[in-house]
């Protein structure tokens, strides 16, 4: 059966494509989403969880269905369920509602106002996530509209502070409202994805594995003196000497299960020296030479190993006199496998000066954590996203992949609910803006992902 209804899909060749009135619907809640300011420092994610309940309630929602709680009034999040059968038990999706700081002057349109130019939307939380929410709240609406029951609950968790913050709202609903967000597993839009060149579809991401997330502080202490007077201990010049090190000396290469497979189903997409390289980094053993060239590319830089980068600094008190205090933060994403309390000692032999104090200041697992563990998304996952992908992005393989970054999928797993990310919002891999300036998705990727979120859900719960 499943076959043969395979095979009518393909005859009818589907094309992404939706009608005017759910373009309208998703391009005003994503205007809605991006106008809200949900920063951490002076933002809101009740007023956005707020108006996301109000329009699943205008939409038909129960009111019993769609709630917003928080720990304050500044932090609140949203759970809406779409009641199912009941033959299986329920999946929740969680996105997250808070962006990064962005300022004004930074960027070259206001990042609070929802722009369309030159084929893109642009404004902060474009790419982080506010498309994704937005595809979410449009395809429940939809949902509900026409009467659909899914074979399982549907829970929806639009969430605050993933960015950053003190009122994590997955963790705190997990921790206060278990029986509200409780399932057989968790679907994470805010990790993996479509990766397209110049639009072109490449691949298809669905997060397996994640990069654990540590800051580390490091101090220099000095008597100081009067700047007339130069003597040769500055604590200023320890701490830049040993940054200095920090940026030559990469930690070392290594692969793990999920990044090896990456690599060798990312090389059949890639020509000449990218393919070669990628086919010489997973010999035994890998080739030094490939493995530095692929290094100069951000993205498989981070995938090939931890990385420990200076993110803030902060030093003296005054123009004319020698520093007492110099302090940098360190970020480091660390690959799984391996402890914060690992990577100090390796950041403290890197910086080799008993001068420079290195301290851990804190993540989720705490120091002799080892990450977020490896997991194979299991075919009731896998086989409707391998559907929709073929429909929408056609020739674009899924391809497991290790997040570089963090994501809430941390809370999630933490609590024992398997975790698999990925969404449909196509990004360029040459243009990704999470967290940066001018952050932008193109108007086509955002409509796509519109209809990729409407069709999966239904694939995955006929
Ligand atoms: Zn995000």
């Amino acid at each position: 059966m499943r076959t043969a209804g395979l095979l009518l899909v393909a005859g009818l060749s589907v094309a992404a494509t939706i009608d005017d009135a759910t373009t309208k619907l998703s391009r005003d809640i994503f205007k809605e989403l991006i106008e809200i300011n949900t920063t951490d420092s002076v933002g809101n994610t009740t007023t956005a969880a707020n108006a996301m309940a109000k329009r699943l309630r205008d939409a038909g929602f129960p009111a019993a269905d769609v709630q917003v709680l928080g720990p304050n009034d500044r932090k609140g999040n949203m759970v809406a369920r779409l009641r199912g059968t009941g033959a299986k038990k329920p999946v929740l999706i969680i996105g997250h509602l808070d962006v990064v700081e962005a300022k004004r002057e930074d960027w070259t349109t206001d990042p609070f106002q929802f722009v369309e130019k030159d084929g893109y939307f642009y404004g902060r939380g474009t790419q982080d996530m506010k498309d994704a929410d937005a595809a979410l709240v449009t395809t429940f609406i939809r949902l509900k509209k026409e009467g659909y029951r899914p074979n399982r609950d549907l829970i929806l968790a639009l969430t605050a502070d993933e960015e950053g913050g003190t009122s994590n709202g997955v963790e705190w609903l997990l921790k206060n409202h278990r029986g509200l967000v409780d399932a057989e597993f968790v679907l994470n839009q805010d990790a993996g994805g479509v990766t397209t060149n110049k639009g072109k579809p490449v691949n298809v991401d669905i997060e397996a594995s994640e990069k654990q997330y540590a800051d580390f502080e490091l101090t220099v202490t000095n008597p100081g003196g009067h700047s007339s007077l130069p003597t040769e201990d500055n604590a200023i010049y320890h701490l830049s000497d040993a940054l200095s090190r920090l940026e030559h000396e990469p930690f070392r290469f290594e692969l793990n299960e999920v990044t090896r497979m990456y690599f060798e189903r990312r090389a059949a997409l890639e020509a000449g020296q990218t393919k070669a390289d990628m086919q010489a980094i997973v010999r035994n053993p890998p080739d030094a030479a490939a493995v530095m060239r692929l290094s100069k590319d951000p993205r498989f830089n981070s995938m090939m190993r931890t990385t420990c980068v200076a993110t803030m600094l902060t030093a003296g008190h005054a123009p004319n006199a020698l520093p007492q205090t110099a302090q940098a933060n360190v970020n480091c994403r660390i690959l799984p496998g391996h402890s914060p309390a690992e990577t100090q000692r390796a950041l403290e032999h890197v910086f080799a000066d008993p001068k420079v104090t290195v301290k851990y200041l804190g993540g989720i697992g705490g120091p002799e954590s080892k990450g977020f563990p490896t997991v194979a998304p299991p075919p009731d996952v896998m086989r409707p996203l391998e559907e929709v992908a073929a429909e929408l992005w056609p020739g674009a393989p899924v391809i497991p992949e290790m997040e570089t970054g963090a994501s809430d999928s941390i809370h999630t797993v933490a609590a024992g609910i398997p975790s698999y990310g990925f969404n449909g919002m196509a990004l360029d891999q040459d243009d990704i803006r999470a967290h940066g300036k001018d952050e932008r998705i193109r108007v086509k990727s955002y409509y796509d992902g519109v209809d990729f979120t409407y069709r999966f859900l239904k694939a995955l719960t006929k």
